[in-house]
């Protein structure tokens, strides 16, 4: 399958992070827990550098458990301050204060130092669309949250909300590009619904995503559906279809009706907990459990 789909506003969004991340002291970067390195931005690593940096894989409650937390250990080891969280039902949201802390330490240290006290950590969420940013803010700031408002200086224009006395976050979050370049990003983006449905084909992306299930979560595909193992990814799509009636005139079956459900069970976690992408160490692991 090949993707296209730039969306076009890169430069404008960029010159906007840049300006916006001047302000700040700590990038609260969200990814998919399923894809954390596929929903994360190229660039941000370049554009947030000498900031701390928190990685929270968010949809944890959609991704293996087992997975999320060796993708955890491997942002650790990378430097980043990590968490998960729900952002939808709330699950961990609590707990990023304490990672905010924690990240922002030397910060606070370096300000006592220099006898600044009670400067508030600035903070600023950022990540790819549709990987959970309004919820998480929503559910991290809370209805009761006041706005500062509008400050003079370096903060014009900018909204920020107090999370407490020590923290401010920017109200709105920095919207960044995936690395859009890359066929296999794309293919497990739109596994999980980030790149309109309307420049995919469905049949097609089911099929890969069947591919996909059968070599690193057999078995899970046949379970749910209650059909017979076959390896060719249109039969098990046929089955599908057929378990679930999908027919059209003329009881034909239909398979792109079939692959419609697949996907929208997978995206809403009714297939399971499904990790799209693994840590090297697991890949490696992966390797050699199958030799
Ligand atoms: P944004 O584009 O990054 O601001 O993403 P949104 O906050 O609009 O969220 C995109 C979709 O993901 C919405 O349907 C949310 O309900 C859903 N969502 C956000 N966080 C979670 C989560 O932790 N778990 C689950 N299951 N869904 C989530």
């Amino acid at each position: 399958m090949h993707f296209q789909w730039y969306p076009g506003h890169m430069t404008k969004a960029k010159r906007q992070m840049q300006e916006d991340i001047k302000l700040i002291d700590v990038v609260i970067e969200l990814v998919d827990a399923r894809v954390p390195l596929s929903s994360k931005n190229p660039d941000i690593d370049e554009l947030a550098k000498n900031k701390s940096r928190i990685i929270l894989l968010n949809k944890y409650d959609l991704a293996s458990q087992k997975y999320t937390e060796e993708w955890k250990k491997w942002f650790e080891s990378k430097g980043y301050f990590v968490a998960l969280v729900n952002s939808k039902s709330g699950s961990g949201v609590k707990a990023v204060h304490e990672v905010i802390q924690k990240a922002c330490k030397e910060k606070i240290e370096r300000d006592r130092k220099r006898g600044i006290l009670n400067r508030p950590i600035r903070a600023m969420i950022v990540g790819i669309p549709n990987v959970g940013k309004s919820t998480f803010i929503n559910s991290f700031a809370g209805k009761a949250c006041a706005k500062t408002g509008n400050k003079p200086g370096v903060t014009k224009g900018k909204q920020w909300i107090k999370l407490n006395k020590n923290v401010e976050l920017l109200d709105t979050p920095g919207i960044l590009w995936p690395k859009f370049e890359d066929q296999t990003v794309g293919l497990r983006l739109a596994f999980i619904g980030s790149i309109k449905e309307e420049i995919l084909n469905i049949t097609e992306l089911s099929m890969e995503f069947i591919k996909f299930m059968h070599s690193k979560y057999s078995g899970m595909l046949e379970k749910k559906y209650e059909i017979e193992k076959s390896e060719d990814s249109l039969e098990t799509l046929q089955r599908i279809a057929d378990r679930r009636g999908c027919k059209l005139k003329g009881n034909e079956l239909d398979v792109n009706k079939a692959a419609g459900i697949i996907l929208d069970d997978y995206r809403n976690g009714r297939i399971g907990r499904i990790t799209l992408e693994f840590p090297e160490i697991t890949e490696t692991v992966l390797e050699d459990t199958k030799a």
